[in-house]
């Protein structure tokens, strides 16, 4: 039996797993997490105080104060049942690390001793020279240290306490996603605050919120494992499209499988322990497609729990005899999984600097912020398109089911109305009643009107929800503090200009609202073409973008030079985000991963080719020759006989010869990638000659797949890896 038939045998009556169920979800949450409460609890007072004081600063906590943070961790984590402890932490690898130690140490006596001090709680030195770094770090000096983030609460996994870690090198450059993300946080809190205060002066920190929603796959594990390119590329290679997929629109919002249901129940209750706050869960657009999502979260820590979420999902999924597919386009011509991001502004004083109020003074606040991150948004968005750049995201961008590789910002009707009328206020002072009317026509109105504000428009990469951004352009698999980075940064960089503008017209004798109200007029006049409300997805707009001067950057390699701009290195070395050294090593690291995901999918498609699609249609030609001759033998001179017959063999054949020459073709390429040494050039080349061979070799496969007995193609099909349930 072929492997294919074996797969199929074993999720046949597969049963839901039974899980032990929680109906009271507050019981359990952050049960496995060291948060304030219990950090109250096991730390004496002082220290406790001392710590909720400089959490957030990102300042290096002293050693006493270390020593008793550990000290009170280690009590509670050993009362959890924890062995071990590792600095949990992101390198660039998207994938997330540990290393285990045990807390176990011997006394200079011999004595065995669970010990865990200050200073492991500080920082760890993995033998870490295997992670990438673009160059920043020498393989014979490879120490790159892990750092405890103090903003990010402990967790335990099983039996090991994990400490949420940023990652750098012994020169403290970054190598993680999360270094950069932290430098951005504290740089747009500097003048997202100063902003703040013009409206409010009791606002001591802003932070970003981020809200993810994760979409994913859900695929019988036997049949995952039946697919050699699923196990080795995380997507299909090959495979015809299901007659029926996702026309009907029947999946989408459609109740929830049992087996389904069991892996979901059991995932939200192991998340909520190590305190991931999912809310929402329903079935996605395409067959056994899922979204899970959260309450939003400061953004540092959000982030951190995609991360444990992504990791978490496939243990999980494990355990129910399923593979969750977070690759961004696991199956052509079904849609594919992006990662939304719904990102705001907070105070410490619990506003949402992006939701509207209810009162002029609160809408000039939200107006600011508002239109300074359209603003920013204008001037940097070929850097949002960099940031979500990725190998699997390339699929989705521009294929009519994400937003195009064109980032514009969609705002709705009513705010599109509000942005005309503050482009004609006048220049200079304005007289009392011109103040007044401002007030009251334009910026009063807005927070009755959008709360009829229903018109939401999914085909924007970057739309205004009501009270938030949503970016809807990031990949499934990837890590939210890249484009979180970049956001953070640019709106930091635009407030930081705004601040100025707004001191040279005061000093001109502007009012504030006076002043403000100039600045904004020139900010909208000058960011018009980032807005647009149309159909992303249309021909029409690819044109009048061209026209706008947008960029459309297509794939990975065009996304990435742009972190190779002056402009861009400029703003990160500014903000203190990214020195050049770092961006450098970036584009090296990302590009490599590009090329090399790019080649193992080339050649793990070469292999199919020849182990299993070229043995199973030669063992098809054979049965169908072996017939003809039969029937000619039997009616020799009766040719309608077996004239048909004939055309089926001539028609298999014929595709065959076509395919063997494809993947001569493709063979041919891989050669020369292999020969091409500089990365640059291996991007162009796998752009101009792998992908193209690649697409034409699957397409005369799946056209053979039709054509083919069914009880001899080998390789599992789509409708049985998105049917089965
Ligand atoms: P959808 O996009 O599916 O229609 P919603 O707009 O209701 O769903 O919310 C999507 C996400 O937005 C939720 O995951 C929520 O956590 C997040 N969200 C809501 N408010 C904020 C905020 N102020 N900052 C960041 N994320 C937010
Ligand atoms: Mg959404």
């Amino acid at each position: 039996m072929n492997i294919r038939f074996l797969a199929l045998e074993k999720t046949f009556g597969r049963k839901p797993v039974e899980i032990t169920p929680v109906t009271k979800r507050s019981d359990i949450f952050e049960s496995k997490v060291f948060n304030d409460e219990k950090m109250r609890q096991y730390l004496d007072e002082k220290s406790y105080k001392q710590f909720q004081q400089i959490k957030f600063e990102g300042k290096v906590i002293d050693r006493r104060l270390a020593d008793h943070i550990a000290a009170a961790m280690k009590r509670w984590a050993m009362e959890q049942g924890a062995t071990h402890y590792t600095h949990w932490f992101q390198p660039l690898t998207g994938a997330t690390a540990e290393k285990h130690d045990s807390f176990l140490e011997k006394t200079p006596d011999g004595y065995p001793l669970e010990k865990f001090t200050g200073s492991q709680l500080a920082q760890q030195e993995p033998d870490a020279s295997s992670f990438p770094s673009g160059g920043l770090r020498n393989t014979f000096e490879a120490r790159g240290y892990t750092a405890w983030d103090p903003a990010s609460p402990a967790f335990i996994i099983g039996t090991t306490l994990c400490i949420p870690s940023v990652f750098i090198s012994y020169n403290g450059e970054a190598l993680d996603y999360k270094t950069p993300l932290i430098r951005s946080i504290q740089f747009l809190d500097k003048y997202a605050t100063r902003t703040a205060r013009l409206f409010n002066r009791n606002v001591e920190r802003v932070y970003a919120t981020l809200g993810w929603e994760q979409e994913y796959f859900l695929i019988d594990k036997a049949l995952y494992k039946s697919r050699p390119d699923l196990v080795m590329t995380g997507r299909t290679l090959l495979g015809h499209p299901p007659a029926k997929n996702q026309q009907l629109d029947d999946h989408y919002f459609g109740s929830i499988p049992e087996r389904v249901m069991a892996f979901m129940r059991d995932l939200e209750i192991e998340a909520l322990k190590i305190g991931i706050p999912v809310k929402t869960r329903h079935n996605e657009v395409a067959p056994n497609q899922y979204e899970v999502a959260p309450v939003f979260e400061e953004v540092n820590l959000a982030v951190d729990h995609n991360s444990m979420l992504m990791d978490l999902m496939k243990k999980i999924a494990s355990r129910h005899h399923f593979e969750v597919l977070l690759h961004e386009k696991p199956f052509d011509y079904i849609n594919g999984s992006g990662k939304h991001n719904n990102w705001s502004l907070m105070t410490d004083t619990g506003i949402n600097l992006l939701g509207p109020g209810d009162t002029p003074r609160r809408n000039l606040r939200f107006l600011t912020f508002f239109v300074n991150v359209i603003k920013a948004v204008n001037d940097y968005e070929e850097l949002i398109r960099a940031s979500i750049a990725s190998a699997g995201n390339d699929h989705r961008l521009g294929a009519n089911e994400a937003p195009p590789a064109i980032i514009s910002v969609f705002i709705g009707h009513y705010l599109t109305q509000v942005m005309n009328e503050l482009k004609q206020v006048k220049n200079g002072k304005l007289s009392p009643d011109e103040k007044t009317e401002l007030k009251l026509e334009v910026v009063g109105k807005i927070p009755q009107i959008l709360k009829d504000n229903t018109d939401r428009n999914r085909t924007s990469p970057f739309a205004f929800t009501g009270n938030k951004f949503e970016i809807r352009a990031v990949g499934s698999s990837a890590n939210c503090a890249s484009p979180m980075t970049v956001l953070n940064t640019i709106v930091g960089y635009q407030l930081k200009r705004f601040l100025t503008d707004y001191e040279k017209l005061r000093a001109k004798g502007l009012k504030k609202d006076e002043a403000i109200f100039n600045i904004l007029r020139d900010y909208i006049k000058s960011s018009e073409r980032i807005l647009f409300e149309g159909n992303g997805y249309s021909p029409e707009w690819h044109r009048e973008a061209a026209r706008r001067g947008l960029s459309n950057l297509k794939t990975t390699p065009e996304a990435l030079r742009v972190i190779k701009k002056e402009k861009i290195i400029r703003l990160f070395e500014e903000s203190g985000v990214y020195s050049r050294a770092e961006l450098k090593s970036r584009y090296h690291v990302h590009l490599e991963q590009y090329n090399t995901k790019l080649e193992i999918e080339a050649r793990v498609l070469s292999d199919l080719i020849s182990n299993h699609i070229v043995p199973t249609v030669i063992n098809y030609q054979n049965r169908l020759a072996e017939s003809l001759n039969r029937l000619k033998n039997l009616y020799p001179k009766k040719a309608q006989m077996w004239k048909n017959n004939e055309k089926i063999l001539t028609d298999v054949s014929e595709t065959f010869n076509e395919l063997l020459e494809a993947h001569q073709t493709l063979k041919e390429a891989l050669e020369h990638l292999t020969r091409t040494d500089d990365d640059d050039k291996k991007a162009d080349f796998i752009i101009e000659k792998i992908k193209p061979s690649m697409a034409k070799v699957r397409q005369l496969s799946d056209k053979l797949e039709l054509m083919i007995d069914d009880e001899l193609w080998s390789l599992t099909k789509y409708r049985e890896m998105l049917f089965t349930r």
